[in-house]
Parts: C-alpha cells; structure tokens; sequence
C-alpha cells in the first residue's frame, strides 16, 4: 500500500484520483492536515504551479517532528483552459480570469470567469474558437532531493471548442462552455461519467498509474 498526500481540499479531484488510481494506493488530502500551509499558485507554467504546490507541502513534512502517516509521495495538479484565438489564455490565470484586469489575486466565481470568456470571444465564428483543458501533476517522493529530476510529471489534454453559451447543470469551472471534440454536448451536459473518460485529468491520472506500475 503506497500512500499519497494530494495537495488539495477539492474532494472531487480526490475522489477521481483514488478512483483511477485504485485501492492500493490510500489518498490523503490537505483536510487531513489543517496546519500545512497555503500555496500561492503564482508561477507561469502548469508545471510549475503543481511543482511548487507539491515541494512546498513535501519540506513541511519534513519539518514535522514525527513521520506523518508513512506518506511516501505528496501528488499536485494543476489545470486550465487555453484558448487559441486568445493566444493561450486563461491558461494558468483560470481560476482568477475575471479579477485580471483588476490585477486581483483571488480566485474568481466560475460564472464571471465564463462571461468574461464568452466577451472577449464575442462574435469569433465556431471553427475559431479551439481550445482545450491542460493539466500537470507533479509526483515527488517526500524524501527527496532539492532537485526536480527525481520526481516525475504527467501531463493529459483534451481537445474541443468553446460553445457561444452556457449548457448544463454538472461539473465545475468552463465545463458549460467546453464542447470536447467528437461531441455536441458540454462537458456540464455530458455528466461525470463521460467527462471523467475524456479528460485532461484523467489522462494525466492514467500516466500516472502507468507509472506506478511499472516501478513494480
Ligand atoms: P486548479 O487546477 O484546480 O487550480 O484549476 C484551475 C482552474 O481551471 C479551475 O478553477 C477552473 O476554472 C479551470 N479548470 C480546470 N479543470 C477544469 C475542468 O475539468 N472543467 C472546468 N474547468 C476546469
């Protein structure tokens, strides 16, 4: 039994990751541990978010003056939406897109994020509006080095465009507006069952356990 503490407090992501990950891997999260501290998701790159997460979480375990429930890997994601004909954006300011121009720093409710999106894309015609859902997820074992080389990285990505309004009631963040390539529906109207096959975060996962797998 390997032991993972995921860096987050989103039970969603948590219940995804045991899920593919199965039950030979027990999954902690951030809710286990109300004094570890909060993570200021400012660098520039996917990867560099999750990394910082990740690092940041591992050197206070460290610190902690008994071992913490054998954790032997902290595992964090990051994720976002990038848009062709905005040159990539939101990207890595998705959760905060709407407090942009007024250079905030928190995150944004989802609803004002989709209307700036839905703005800023206006009239651009469907076959222009291409994007897709990125997602990193940094694994570093908690006895590890300074350096990043020994501690790997997934990366998945799903394809699809951004609709001219919201549809459907399920899922988070862009789901309403992100068509995935090969359907008509939105992610929100697909349902969780459909989205969690397709997704950038899922296929992210399945390298991930790919690579468990491998390390016998
Ligand atoms: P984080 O990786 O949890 O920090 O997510 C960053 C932001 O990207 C979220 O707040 C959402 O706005 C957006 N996002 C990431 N993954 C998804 C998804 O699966 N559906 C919709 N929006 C997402």
């Amino acid at each position: 039994m390997s032991t993972l503490l995921i860096a987050t407090h989103n039970a969603h992501k948590v219940a995804e990751i045991q899920a593919i990950l199965g039950s030979s891997f027990r999954c902690l999260t951030l809710d286990n541990f109300a004094a570890a501290p909060a993570v200021v998701e400012d660098a520039d790159t996917f990867a560099g978010n999750a990394f910082k997460k990740a690092r940041t979480l591992t050197s206070w375990l460290a610190q902690q003056p008994t071992p913490m429930e054998a954790i032997q890997f902290v595992l964090a994601d990051d994720s976002g939406l990038e848009v062709d004909v905005l040159n990539g954006a939101p990207g890595v300011y998705s959760a905060r897109f709407a407090a942009l121009d007024a250079k905030g720093h928190g995150n944004t409710p989802d609803a004002d994020n989709n209307a700036k999106l839905l703005r800023l894309l206006g009239e651009v015609p469907r076959e222009k509006r291409t994007a897709r859902f990125r997602c990193v997820i940094a694994l570093v074992p908690v006895r590890a080095s300074d350096t990043d080389a020994d501690s790997p990285t997934f990366d998945g990505a799903c394809e699809g465009r951004i609709d001219f309004a919201p549809r459907g009631l399920g899922g988070f963040g862009y789901d309403p507006l992100f068509v995935p390539d090969g359907f008509k529906e939105s992610f929100a109207e697909l349902g969780e069952e459909v989205k969690n096959r397709l997704s950038h975060r899922a296929k992210a996962l399945e390298k991930l356990r790919t690579w468990f797998a491998s390390q016998g």
